[in-house]
């Protein structure tokens, strides 16, 4: 008999998760406001956290995401 698989519990030495670009989750969790990105912003939405990134369109770097007054301010009224 094969003794079952070791699942679980046990961290596995992976390069711990501390503080990862948001380079990586904006291609699998992101949606764009519409209202944001008419104004000319990135309007990135991080689901995670419902922020909003404003910073100009095709910004270079990361995403900085910002609460929802702050997004209200940068959207088009
Ligand atoms: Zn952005």
């Amino acid at each position: 008999m094969n003794s079952q698989n070791q699942s679980a519990s046990g961290s596995p030495l992976q390069t711990s998760r501390e503080e990862a670009p948001e380079d990586q989750s904006s291609t699998h969790v992101t949606h764009v406001r519409e209202d944001v990105a008419m104004a000319g912003r990135c309007a990135n939405v991080h689901l995670p956290t419902g922020r909003t990134c404003t910073l100009p369109a095709r910004h270079p770097g990361s995403c900085n995401f910002v609460g929802p007054e702050e997004t209200e301010n940068a959207a088009v009224h």
